[in-house]
């Protein structure tokens, strides 16, 4: 006993000062605040407005009726040219969030902030990022504020004072790791994933102690020899096989499951990876994963030796809802690979899978019974071939039918809005090798094929389980931002071009906007103090859409980020 004591203290030396810094007790959130996230529509405290990550609120003073009176009530510079794509926390009257080089608390009625505390990060961080340099948010927890940084690592700041409390190191970002997801609490374990699909990783789901950062467990995306699911890689690819997680997953606290999404194989060349006789367990896939151990429950893969970089990673969204005449507890889930999944929960059984995009050319169907894509003539094909002559299209582009931008699923209407994408791509293998820190996919990337005759996306509201339209709203320019509804009737979202919009839920009716003064690639939450309704969201361009796209109407956008609040008019 004696000994151990003696240990534990020589353990602790080095971090002495770190632990005491810890706030001591009772600050929130708690683990109930998180929980009970969707029936508190006053305060935000998860990413996702709910583990369920519906981005659906109770909230209905702005309605309908009158929201062509909401007028800002403030804006807070974020003193960045980089894209805002995170969700703000609203807690106790104040906002928490993440910019890529700062971490934030703002007085949420004044938009005053209350304390700045600037990430210091190497400069050639940035080189193995592909799509520009984003954080979705943070999380919060017992008087703690987690986030994850863009060079591998993440920190925990004490949410009275924005003072760092720890950090620790995920990867080696020289190796073309990144961070950028919003972590998650759950079951009292902090839980991340890892970027870099495109840069040869190996993808992993994390669980952190969350007093000391310490890594209690890891769970590889990719399965290797003697693994369940080692079977499913020829040789050693599984070393570089991509499978990020850079989105973050969805929790059941009754179930005790994280939903947690998985991105591309690497490289892309299907036929690198073994082709149409092996599936690259667990690559384009939902993990149901334990918090507390990282043990792996069930899985469902989306698209088994994914070909066209249709990273599985969108949200897994929590529903309960009649399927075939039974009620059933579901996560539904819009996939790049054009398909609007409904699957069971409890054991991942497909439950249904259709089409929610105008042209899907790789896959004919989803056989429902066996859970398995009717692979087109093309993919056959494209599983077979290491090196193409000639370039095929391919619809959904590698962008997706839907990129990563949440969808909101109304519970009492059992409605999805879902921005979508209508655009294919040039598609052509070609040989590759890995190289540190650069670009391993294997294809010759010469952008994407538009119809001129048709808009590049819609903004849908869908019946989860046919896919079928209730109504459909093109897009010039589609949407990268993420979409949020309310009890009000309304459907929030924000475009490329800045301005910042509310549709009728029933009809897709366009009721208000306003322009934030830059594009819009953010999370917007709404939140209630002194009951009174606000709407929030960042403002900042930039992401996939813009660097790759080469749409011409994008190219004057202003750079120049901030944050905005909105609420009806006194
Ligand atoms: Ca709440
Ligand atoms: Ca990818």
């Amino acid at each position: 006993m004696k000994m151990k004591h003696t240990m534990l203290g020589l353990a602790l030396a080095g971090s002495v000062a770190a632990l005491t810094a810890i706030p001591a007790s009772a600050m929130g959130p708690t683990a109930a605040d998180l929980i009970n996230d969707t029936k508190t529509p006053g305060d935000v405290t998860t990413y996702g407005m709910g583990y369920g990550q519906q981005r659906f609120s109770k909230l209905n003073q702005i309605n309908r009726t009158n929201v062509k009176k909401m007028v800002p009530v403030w804006n807070l510079s974020l003193d960045s040219n980089q894209p805002q794509s995170q969700q703000p926390l609203l807690i106790d009257g104040i906002m928490y969030l993440p910019t890529v080089n700062a971490t934030l608390a703002v007085d949420a009625l004044t938009g005053k902030q209350l304390w700045r505390t600037p990430l210091e990060l190497p400069e050639d961080v940035y080189n193995a990022v592909c799509c520009g340099n984003h954080n979705r948010g943070v999380a919060a927890y017992e008087g703690v504020i987690y986030r994850t940084v863009i060079d591998a690592s993440i920190i925990a700041l004490d949410m009275k004072t924005g003072k760092q409390l720890w950090k620790t190191v995920v990867e080696d970002y020289k190796q073309g790791y990144s961070l950028t997801v919003a972590p998650v609490v759950a079951n009292g374990v902090l839980i991340t994933g890892i970027s870099g699909g495109e840069y040869g990783i190996r993808g992993f789901i994390d669980g952190h102690d969350l007093k000391t950062g310490k890594r209690l467990w890891r769970k590889f995306t990719t399965a290797a020899p003697g693994e369940p699911g080692g079977d499913t890689w020829p040789g050693d690819t599984y070393k570089r096989g991509g499978g990020s997680t850079w989105l973050t997953g969805s929790y059941d606290p009754e179930l005790d499951l994280v939903y947690w999404g998985t991105g591309n194989g690497g490289p892309w060349n299907p036929a690198f990876r073994g082709g149409a006789a092996m599936d690259n367990k667990y690559i384009a896939s939902v993990l149901a994963i334990r918090p507390k151990t990282g043990e792996l429950v069930w899985h469902y893969q989306f698209s088994p030796n994914d070909a066209y970089d249709y990273d599985g990673v969108n949200e897994n969204v929590i529903a309960d809802m009649k399927v075939d005449g039974k009620m059933r507890k579901t996560i539904i889930h819009a996939d790049r690979n054009g398909f609007f999944y409904v699957i069971d929960r409890t054991n991942g059984q497909l439950l249904a899978a259709n089409k929610f995009v105008n042209r899907v050319d790789w896959a004919k169907g989803i056989d429902i019974k066996t859970g398995r894509p009717i692979d087109s003539e093309m993919t056959e094909r494209h599983r077979k071939t290491l090196v193409m002559e000639k370039a095929d299209e391919v619809w959904p582009s590698a962008l997706g039918g839907k990129n990563w931008n949440p969808i909101s699923y109304n519970p009492e209407t059992n409605t999805a809005f879902v921005p979508t994408l209508n655009f294919g791509m040039s598609y052509r293998l070609v040989e590759q090798e890995w190289k540190r820190g650069q670009f391993y996919i294997g294809m010759d990337f010469t952008g994407f094929s538009y119809d001129s005759k048709q808009p590049r996306g819609y903004l849908k509201a869908i019946d989860p389980v046919t896919a079928k339209e209730k109504w459909s709203v093109p897009l010039p320019i589609p949407y990268f931002a993420g979409v949020m509804s309310t009890k009000g009737g309304l459907v929030f979202t924000g475009s490329l071009t800045g301005e910042f919009i509310a549709f009728d839920d029933q009809t897709g009716k366009k009721l208000w906007q306003f322009q934030t003064g830059s594009g819009i690639v953010s999370m917007p939450i709404t939140w209630e103090k002194n009951g009174k309704q606000y709407v929030t969201v960042a403002s900042g361009t930039g992401g996939v859409y813009p660097l790759y796209s080469g749409d011409e109407r994008l190219k004057n956008v202003p750079t120049g980020s901030s944050l905005w609040t909105f609420a009806l008019a006194d």
